[in-house]
């Protein structure tokens, strides 16, 4: 789960990693409030979306007036954000973040990540701050440092300074940067993080060291230990087909095929997009129904599949294992007859009671086309989609 940068920096300024004075504003007066509080000349006026590259698109402006944080914040709200992250569709902007401007040095990178080759979480620096970290991996990777934490002792001091010395911290700040690092780690662990990147860290004229930017991805697996963490979802940020689906416990990822799969575990669900794919079709959906596919989640799978405008045809691929063929075949048809059907579907079934399984579908007064593997299965829905442009 994310959240906005200003939900971020609240956290960090709870648990003592410095940020600069701010607050956020969903109109252009409460923009000007919260300004008139800062003890600054230099406003920042900051889109608060769920995507990064928000600088280069023109979502972060720099304000010598309070007029100027009132004009930035007219012209930012309600404007549709595209950065490289968001899709060429972009994000509309409904909250901004006022901040005070802060008098930059330099910038750097900093980021702690679970790094699954050594199962451990890494401190991760770089001196080129500000730009992506994914093309300086690519281009520079020397310019990375990383420091592999042991979870028993938790990042040690001089962890710290040896990664603000690698990434060039200047030297009389270099002390102050460490001790960001170690109550960064503190966020990560206490909250529950998957990622937690400050991209930039400043170093400023006078010395101070600085979160600019926070980008927290919390483990959805602990959200149940971190109700206060729940609370700062933002469903306008999130696909309403996916929150649709969290909600009968689907896992759900919209993609921009239009081949619909339903599927029962994650592995499969991966072989199936993958199978696809290999047949030089397009999967719109990776939905994972689960081991209890019951009815309703069936039906529900369906409805989300098909509320999807891109979806030309419906590959349902379902291994029978703790359930079984025959009670999935009806849950196919019940739900086909609760959602109406009007594209291609395709069912492949393989398991416990098979063949009575597919005697359900051939009887049924639905078109449906059987498929005994999943190389047919795919297969066949591409060319049903195929015919039917
Ligand atoms: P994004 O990563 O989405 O582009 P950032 O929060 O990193 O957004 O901001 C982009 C750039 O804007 C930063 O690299 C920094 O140069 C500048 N910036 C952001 N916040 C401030 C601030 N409070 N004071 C001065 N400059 C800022
Ligand atoms: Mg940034």
């Amino acid at each position: 789960m994310n959240i906005h940068e200003y939900q971020g920096k609240e956290i960090f300024r709870s648990m003592g990693v410095a940020v600069p004075e701010g607050s956020v504003a969903y109109t252009p007066e409460e923009a000007v409030d919260v300004a008139k509080t800062l003890d600054s000349d230099v406003y920042v006026v900051k889109a608060q979306i769920h995507a990064g590259g928000r600088g280069k698109a023109g979502g972060v402006k720099i304000a010598k007036s309070i007029d100027e944080v009132r004009e930035y914040a007219k012209e930012l709200l309600g404007k549709v954000l595209v950065t490289h992250q968001t899709g060429p569709e972009g994000k509309e902007v409904k909250r901004l973040l006022i901040e005070e401007g802060c008098d930059i040095q330099n910038e750097f990178y900093i980021g702690f990540v679970i790094d699954r080759a050594t199962d451990r979480v890494v401190l991760m620096g770089s001196e080129e701050g500000g730009t992506e970290i994914e093309e300086v991996a690519e281009k520079t990777p020397e310019k990375i440092f990383k420091e592999v934490i042991d979870p028993v002792v938790g990042l040690m001091p001089y962890q710290a300074k040896r990664l603000a010395f690698n990434i060039n911290i200047p030297k009389e700040s270099v002390n102050k940067a460490a001790k960001l690092m170690l109550s960064l780690y503190n966020v990560f662990t206490e909250k529950d993080c998957a990622i937690v990147e400050i991209n930039p860290l400043v170093s400023t004229g006078s010395g101070d060291v600085l979160a600019l930017d926070a980008k927290i991805n919390f483990d959805e697996n602990a959200l149940f230990r971190n109700k206060d963490i729940v609370e700062l979802r933002d469903l306008d940020e999130e696909d309403p087909k996916e929150i649709e689906a969290s909600k009968y416990d689907l896992s759900y990822v919209a993609l921009d095929g239009n081949i619909g799969c339903m599927v029962n575990g994650a592995g499969l669900a991966m072989a199936t997009m993958d199978t696809i794919n290999h047949f030089g079709g397009k999967p719109a959906n990776f939905l994972d129904v689960g081991g209890g596919a019951t009815t309703e989640k069936v039906t529900e799978a369906f409805k989300i599949i098909l509320g999807d405008e891109g979806v030309r045809g419906i590959f349902v691929n379902i291994f029978g294992g703790i359930m079984k063929c025959d009670v999935i075949a009806e849950g196919v048809v019940e739900a086909v007859k609760n959602v109406g059907l009007d594209i291609p579907l395709v069912v492949r079934l393989e398991g416990t009671n098979v063949e009575r399984g597919k005697e359900i579908l051939d009887g049924s007064d639905f078109d449906i086309i059987p498929a005994s593997t999943m190389a047919e299965g795919a297969q066949k829905i591409i060319e049903a989609v195929n015919q039917n442009k």
